[in-house]
């Protein structure tokens, strides 16, 4: 045994039983009989000896070709940095899985040519004894984010629909019914815990590693495996509610009304709108963060006439938003209104390096669903052409923004590289600096990665 291989086997806490049996098993079998199958099972022996089998899950058929190597759920901090120096001793590819929500194939999956470090055990949620700040796993949902704090009546600025994971949202930037009044949920991060390409265990927040702090709030998994977020709260509880539906010839009366909304002098940074426009319905879901009769600042939506009321001006409580929340967000094509202080909120928190324009404007995103698989492609079209006509048309009439939201971007996008050349080049050199080996570039398979801006 070389004194390289046993000098690993000691960093992750192997006997030199088990670092023999490592070498034995990866002599005798291999996936596909490559090198990188060999790795990979010489990863996923040592990941399961080292960790505990229970933690290790390998797929019994290693044919079918959307299965990694294998899967590994660690529980804590410790075994995401062991399995970041198993990565690094066998070299082979890997993605992370918070909470798999990722529309874009290959972000938070892989197939056999790699292993998938899937974080859903790492989901608790505690809140401080003064209910400052939630500590939070990255494995862990909103809804269950929401239902474990909501008791003691506090909130935090995260994801709009229950299922969607806390990691991929945070490191996208993340937009919240509370962006208005609180800038970004990254701009709520009060500290994370990060495991680095090289295993050691970091905490980046205002004064400890605050380049990373900064990068990390909107800079994708360019930086580490994030293993807990603190997030600080805000004091709200009970909200106001009301829901109604449009029918799609009413489109330009609703928009309009969008319009002026967001537009009014006196914006109150209180008041969100979900609106998304179907081809069969326009929904509208108006939302005021405190208790209160119907805001005066939703009068342009009461002005359009709705063809239902799904829920009627209601005061209730955050956690019910979020139980209503699957039926409203829906799959079709969205806008997000974004204030001009939602800029300024991020910099008096130390800023982040997305570049939000700092002036009202909205993000939209346009969605499909479709049936068959033989249509992928062609959907896939009229989504990209969809996107080069509203481009098309902004930079027509004056108004067109390059800022793309990583959350909502689509593969062939490059929200990175939207966020300024200034910006862009200072996360490389902190990637550079925390990830001198540039792992996460080279065997991270997915992801808006720095490599690709
Ligand atoms: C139904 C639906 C509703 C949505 N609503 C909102 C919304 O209200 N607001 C909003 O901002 N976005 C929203 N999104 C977009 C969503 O925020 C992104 O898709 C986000 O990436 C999902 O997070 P996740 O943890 O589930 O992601 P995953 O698919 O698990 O991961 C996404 C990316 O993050 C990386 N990653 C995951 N965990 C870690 C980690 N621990 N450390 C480092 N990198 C990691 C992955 O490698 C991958 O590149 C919604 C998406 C869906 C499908």
């Amino acid at each position: 045994m070389n004194s390289t291989f046993s000098d690993f086997c000691h960093n992750i806490g192997l006997s030199e039983a088990s670092a023999v049996q490592i070498q034995k098993a990866s002599r005798q079998r291999t996936v596909g009989d490559t090198d990188e199958g060999s790795r990979i099972h010489s990863f996923c022996i040592a990941a399961q000896l080292s960790l505990g089998s229970e933690k290790v899950d390998v797929p019994p058929s290693q044919t079918c070709i959307a299965e990694p190597g294998c899967i590994v759920l660690p529980h804590t901090s410790n075994d995401v940095s062991k399995i970041m120096k198993i990565i690094n001793f066998f070299d082979v590819k890997f993605a992370i899985r918070s909470g798999g929500h990722s529309p874009n194939p290959g972000w938070s999956s892989i197939g056999s040519e790699g292993v998938l470090l899937d974080m859903q055990k790492m989901n608790h949620v505690s809140l401080s004894s003064d209910n400052l700040v939630a500590t939070v796993g990255p494995g862990a949902r909103w809804g269950e984010v929401i239902a474990a704090i909501s008791p003691r009546r506090v909130a935090v600025v995260g994801g709009r629909i229950p299922i969607v994971g806390v990691a991929g949202l945070l490191l996208g930037g993340g937009y919240s019914y509370l962006t208005g009044e609180f800038g970004t949920a990254a701009d709520s991060v009060k500290n994370y815990e990060v495991v680095l390409a090289d295993g050691s265990i970091v905490h980046a927040n205002g004064d400890e590693n605050s380049d990373l702090f900064w990068a990390l709030k909107g800079g994708g998994p360019n930086f580490g495996v994030i293993t807990r977020f603190d997030l600080f709260t805000v004091s709200i509880s009970d909200v106001w509610y009301e829901i109604m539906l449009y029918t799609p010839d009413q489109a330009f009366h609703v928009l309009d009304a969008f319009a002026q909304w967001q537009q009014d002098k006196d914006f109150d940074i209180k008041s969100s709108v979900t609106l998304s426009i179907g081809l069969d319905i326009i929904t509208v879901a108006l939302l005021y963060s405190t208790p209160t009769d119907p805001p005066s600042c939703f009068k342009p939506f009461y002005a359009v006439q709705p063809a239902q009321v799904a829920v009627p001006s209601t005061n209730g409580t955050s956690a019910q938003v979020y139980e209503m929340a699957y039926g409203v967000v829906s799959s079709e094509p969205m806008r997000h209104h974004v204030a001009a202080n939602v800029a300024d909120f991020g910099r008096s928190r130390g800023g982040n390096p997305m570049g939000i324009p700092q002036r009202a404007h909205q993000w939209w995103t346009t969605l499909a669903d479709w049936r068959e698989a033989k249509d992928d492609e062609l959907v896939r079209s009229v989504t990209i052409e969809t996107t080069q006509q509203w481009k098309k048309l902004g930079i027509q009439r004056g108004s067109y923004l390059p800022f793309t939201f990583m959350n909502d971007a689509s593969r062939d996008q490059n929200p990175l590289a939207s966020y300024g050349a200034d910006n862009l080049s200072k996360l490389k050199v902190i990637s550079r600096k925390y990830d001198p080996s540039q792992l996460l570039q080279r065997l991270q398979v997915g992801g808006f990665l720095l490599l690709r801006a």
